[in-house]
């Protein structure tokens, strides 16, 4: 008899539910979940296509030590002797993780346990930090508290939906699709695209103003002086449950400013200006346009002060939205896999909360101050500063800013562990331990997806080989550093009981995040969980599914922030490198392509790496349509074929950032953008980059 189970798609911030289903022959089919309230039965193309990269081609099966198969008990005993002789010569801060959005929650809540409780040290960060950490920075800066208002139907319910540095259509199809069909219901259902591109979600934009890039500071705060200048502000909500307003009023931009910034015709930008004004229920979405920016957090927050000014915020219909890129991206926000939080959404920075962790935990020590973000982490390892680095379910090498530099780093790092699926990842080739994890359809946890929904990945397939589950990797290492009790966990309930636990304990500060109706989950119940929606604080049954309607925001007054935001010079370009490079991703691939690149069907939508520019540019530049075009940063260079459209701006240019060197030589399009933060988030920019473009020409 063909075995049903329900589970969760593996790649983008949606949180699509999926049944998987085995069938007698061992072959597995999949079609979307029509219970699940994210996705009613939908998937997109690259959800529909799980089935075909689950294959055990170019798995790691074994346990690997210098490039010879060892036992776990080899491995895992190495990792730890080397990471506690780190510690001890070197001091905690010289040890690192770097983990990633794939992670399941489990996953995230050990690693951080075992590094901010006991190793003592925050050098924790993620991938997510290349996705949305600016976008939580906004939200604390706002709100005191990493806390995303609305839920999915929101859009749905809206009058107008603004999507800003968001191709939707290609980056959360699902969401589109739900977008999509509730304008073709309600014309009356306005969509406005916020972008330098002219993407598929342009397609069904009712405007569409194509801004210069990373001008989006400019345009929120033009909008927010036009909603004063307009009456338009919801002087009650902001009285009651906002501070900083006049301040926020004070640096806001002025129309001609706003237009002179932002290079926008002024009937477009008069045009959203009044469909902001007009329209009651408006959402905001936000992505990594708006994110992946040397300004991310100050646009955040931009965005931020015009639902505070108008009160649109928490009721149906209306919000910010910031939308994530990865499967477990918030998740991972959750237990704090981040190296500026905690835990459970308390905040690293306060001894309260380092206290109230350190004695759930059961630890005499606990991370004293933030640790290394992303970019500084690899910086540090390349200083030598690192002696011992785990990279967790992401590829370094190809998806971090200056991805040469990064590979240096790791190759000259005393000592490297990866936990992986994949033996051959551009990551992977350099490890010292290399150990075999479990991919999707053999692991089972939870994730959280944009609108705060838990829901459960769940095992359908064996383990291959000698494969184990991140966390159990993870407990097994803190075991035999000295940490046996605890990292005792025998399965995954165990740990979402506990993180579930901690969400609740001593009232966690009074803040949003709060699970604690599941702290004392047993294996059945985690078995069965279905889908919900946080906070679900213990003795209360019906989940809120929407923030802030009446205030209620964490700072300590109970009140909002405005922040007051400036616009910075966004141009980067010289004579040098005249052009603006903006990275991003196409429909049919995730990330660097190893599993999505496994599938026939997927690689057939688009298949060799690409860079968009416009005719009159490929004209003056010599590139002609489908010829090669070399694009170099100070940095390096990358060759690909010329897709000349007018969808590109002028002056400007696209390339996905999936591609590596495996796949096509010189690919590898983050190796040319530099290492460049926002200075709150210490988010990358991987959006405006300066660089040249020329026609290849073979040497
Ligand atoms: Fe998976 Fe995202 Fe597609 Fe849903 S929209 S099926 S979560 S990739």
């Amino acid at each position: 008899m063909p075995v049903e189970t329900k589970t969760t798609c593996p790649y983008c911030g949606v949180g699509c539910g999926v049944i998987a289903t085995v069938g007698d022959d061992g072959a597995v089919t999949v079609r979307g979940d029509p219970d699940h309230p994210s996705n009613y039965g939908r998937l997109c193309s690259k959800g529909s296509a799980l089935a075909e990269t689950i294959d055990l081609d170019g798995r790691i099966l074994h346990p690997e030590i210098a490039g010879r198969q060892s036992t776990w008990d080899e491995a895992l005993t190495l990792v730890a002797e080397k990471f506690s002789a780190a510690i001890a010569e070197h001091g905690p801060d010289s040890v690192a993780f770097y983990v990633s959005g794939q992670l399941l929650t489990e996953d995230y809540y050990v690693a951080n346990k075992l590094m901010k409780g006991f190793v003592g040290a925050a050098n924790i960060d993620t991938n997510s930090r290349l996705c949305m950490s600016s976008s939580v920075a906004g939200h604390r800066r706002a709100f005191g508290s990493d806390t995303v208002p609305g839920s999915y139907e929101d859009l749905e319910l809206a009058d107008l939906v603004v999507l800003a540095g968001s191709n939707l259509a290609w980056c959360h199809p699902v969401l589109y699709q739900r977008l999509a069909a509730a304008k073709a219901r309600r014309p009356g259902l306005k969509v406005v695209v916020i972008d330098p591109r002219r993407t598929m979600t342009a397609d069904i934009a009712d405007l569409h103003l194509a801004i210069r890039p990373d001008t989006d500071v400019a345009l929120f705060a033009g909008l927010f002086s036009h909603l004063v200048r307009s009456d338009a502000v919801d002087q009650n909500f902001v009285a009651a449950h906002t501070t900083g307003f006049a301040e926020a009023f004070a640096a806001a931009v002025s129309f001609p400013e706003a237009l002179e910034r932002t290079g926008l015709p002024a009937m477009q930008l008069r045009e959203f200006y009044r469909l902001f004004t007009q329209s009651e229920k408006v959402v905001t979405c936000y992505s990594q346009g708006v994110n992946q920016s040397s300004s991310g957090t100050d646009k955040v927050n931009a965005i931020l002060n015009c639902h505070l000014a108008t009160g649109r915020i928490g009721r149906p219909g209306m919000g910010p939205f910031s939308l994530t890129g990865q499967p477990n991206a918030m998740g991972g926000r959750e237990v704090g896999g981040l190296a500026n939080m905690l835990a459970a959404h308390m905040a690293l920075e306060s001894a309260e909360d380092r206290d109230r962790v350190r004695r759930f935990w059961q630890t005499p020590t606990i991370a004293g101050r933030p640790g290394l973000k992303a970019v500084d982490l690899f910086q540090a390892v390349a200083e030598g500063r690192i002696k011992a680095l785990w990279i967790m379910a992401t590829n370094p090498v190809v998806s971090m800013p200056d991805a040469g530099a990064v590979e240096a780093a790791i190759r000259a790092c005393p000592f490297v562990v990866v936990s992986d699926i994949l033996k051959e990842t551009d990551t992977a080739r350099h490890a010292h331990v290399l150990l075999p994890s479990l991919g999707w359809g053999e692991k089972n946890g939870t994730v959280t997806n944009s609108e705060r929904r838990i829901s459960r990945q769940r095992d359908f397939l064996p383990a291959p080989g000698a494969a184990r589950a991140d966390w159990w990797q993870l407990a097994e290492v803190g075991r035999r550093m000295g940490f046996a009790r605890a990292f005792a966990y025998e399965r995954p309930a165990e740990i979402f009981a506990e993180h579930a636990a901690l969400s609740a304990f001593e009232n966690h500060g009074g803040r949003d995040f709060d699970i604690g109706a599941h702290a004392g989950i047993g294996s059945a119940a985690y078995d069965a969980l279905g889908p919900f929606q946080w906070p679900q604080p213990a003795g209360r049954a019906e989940a809120e599914t929407r923030f802030f309607a009446e205030g209620g925001f964490y700072h300590a007054d109970g009140k909002a922030r405005f922040v007051a935001v400036t616009p910075a010079d966004a141009d980067r370009t010289n004579a040098a490198y005249p052009f603006t490079l903006n990275t991003g991703r196409i429909r049919d691939q995730w990330h660097t392509m190893t599993r999505t690149g496994k599938s026939a069907r997927l690689s057939a939508h688009i298949a060799e790496p690409f860079a968009e520019l416009h005719p009159r540019d490929a004209l003056e530049i010599g590139v002609a349509p489908a010829g090669l075009v070399e694009i170099e940063s100070p940095l390096g260079r990358a060759v690909v074929r010329a897709l000349v459209t007018d969808r590109q701006a002028r002056g400007s240019l696209f390339a996905p950032m999936h591609w590596n060197d495996q796949y096509a030589a010189k690919a590898r399009i983050d190796a040319l953008v530099p290492p460049l933060t926002d200075r709150v988030s210490g988010q990358p920019a991987s959006k405006n980059v300066a660089v040249a473009a020329r026609p290849f020409k073979a040497a």
